[in-house]
């Protein structure tokens, strides 16, 4: 029985890691959980699964449980992100919360010996240098559950020493069809209309900006060991091959499979064995007839130029890079600003910054300053 926290329950990545659960009921049991707003979801998730201890947003969500289920412990915020993690029953940490609220929880797990299932990419985008080390000190094992890393990993299993070179694929996101001029007029509900997966909003729009791609060369610098220079993006519009290796003799070794998160969820959590999922739609090679691949314009999707840059510069640049996208992609969302000023948001806060990080705390730090920078440039209409 693998013994799991799940951060972040509520959302996507969540929801389909409680279909994993409850599809083996003996072989996983929620210690806790975490949830941000959607009090009625917590609601039904602890009275499904009965866990010992629930992490809410808020204070007064954290009241109203308490009263409710007085036989469960409630905790609030990052504390409770944090308590929820290092129970003692824990084995297994699955961090699916979204954005930077993510690193602190995830790294308390790892020095307290759990294991992590890591969806959660902003995590090694800002610390990647420092909880890849703590995983080291620590004897813990941390898994991807992001589909391209998790297909990475299963294409390295035997052939680690072998790695040459990193592929990883891009949809091309909801406007991969359009030109920049375009993009002057798009709207939200473009934005969310992604063509392959079904997934959380603020990732669906980071797939069109391509900021979700740029995130990801920089987890698996972190999570792979390999340098920026041999880790390729190509545009691949089925999502089908979820990304490839390419071994020092040339040989490519990819992973291919339908746009369904149980996958790699269930992967991270079964690890070294597999066990059998039961899809709605059974996946048929012949069906698909034929698969695509273009490369990716870096002037296109400036975006993913610019996570090389900060990937390569590396101290507290990728914490810059991502924290300005938090804000700019809710803002966004909220109608406060255009599509195009995402980018713009992104490229002038990394522009603006210029020291060189050696810290944790610093990189911390860096991600609250960028927040409030861009929120000033935000209300004071400067995007
Ligand atoms: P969702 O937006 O669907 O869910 C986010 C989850 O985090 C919800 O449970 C939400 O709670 C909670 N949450 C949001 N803000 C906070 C906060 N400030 N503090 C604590 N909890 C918070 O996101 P996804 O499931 O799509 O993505 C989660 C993570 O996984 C992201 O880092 C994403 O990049 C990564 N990922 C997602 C993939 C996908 O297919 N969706 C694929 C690969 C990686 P509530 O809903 O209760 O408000
Ligand atoms: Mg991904």
């Amino acid at each position: 029985m693998k013994q799991i926290a799940l951060l972040g329950a509520t959302g996507s990545i969540g929801t389909s890691t409680l279909e994993v659960m409850r599809a083996y009921p003996e072989a996983f049991r929620l210690v806790s959980f975490s949830f941000h707003r959607n009090l009625t979801a917590a609601r039904a998730i602890i009275q499904e699964f009965q866990p010992e201890y629930v992490a809410a947003g808020t204070e007064s969500d954290a009241a109203i449980l308490s009263q409710e289920f007085p036989a469960i412990q409630v905790g609030v915020g990052v504390a409770g992100l944090e308590a929820a993690s290092v129970l003692p029953a824990v084995d297994v940490v699955l961090t699916a919360v979204s954005g930077s609220v993510g690193l602190l929880p995830t790294l308390a797990a790892i020095k307290a010996g759990k294991d992590i299932a890591l969806a959660n990419k902003e995590t090694l985008v800002m610390a990647g240098e420092w909880v890849m080390a703590a995983v080291k000190a620590a004897g813990v094992t941390l898994l991807p559950v992001d589909s391209e890393h998790s297909a990475i990993f299963q294409c390295l299993q035997g052939e680690t020493q072998n790695l040459d070179r990193l592929v990883i694929t891009a949809s091309g996101g909801s406007f991969r069809d359009l030109s920049r001029e375009d993009l002057t007029q798009v709207t939200l509900t473009q934005a969310l209309a992604h063509p392959n997966w079904s997934m959380g909003k603020k990732i669906t729009i980071d797939s069109s900006t391509m900021m979700n791609k740029g995130l990801e060369v920089i987890e698996a610098h972190w999570l792979f060991g390999v340098d920026y220079d041999k880790i390729d993006v190509v545009l691949h519009r089925e999502s089908i091959i979820h990304s490839l290796i390419q071994l020092r003799d040339g040989a490519f070794l990819a992973q291919l499979g339908p746009s369904d998160m149980r996958e790699p969820i269930q992967y991270a959590l079964t690890y070294p064995d597999r066990w059998p999922i039961e899809h709605a739609k059974p996946f048929e090679l012949a069906q698909l007839g034929q698969l695509h691949f273009e490369p990716m314009s870096m002037t296109r999707f400036p975006m993913l130029a610019l996570a090389y840059e900060v990937g390569k510069k590396g101290g507290a640049y990728p914490t810059v890079y991502n924290a300005a996208n938090e804000i700019a992609a809710q803002a966004f969302m909220d109608g406060k600003i255009s599509y195009l000023a995402i980018e713009a948001a992104v490229t002038q806060a990394v522009a603006a910054f210029h020291e060189e990080v050696t810290t944790l705390e610093r990189v911390i730090e860096v991600d609250q300053e960028t927040r409030q920078q861009v929120t000033a440039w935000i209300e004071g209409g400067k995007l």
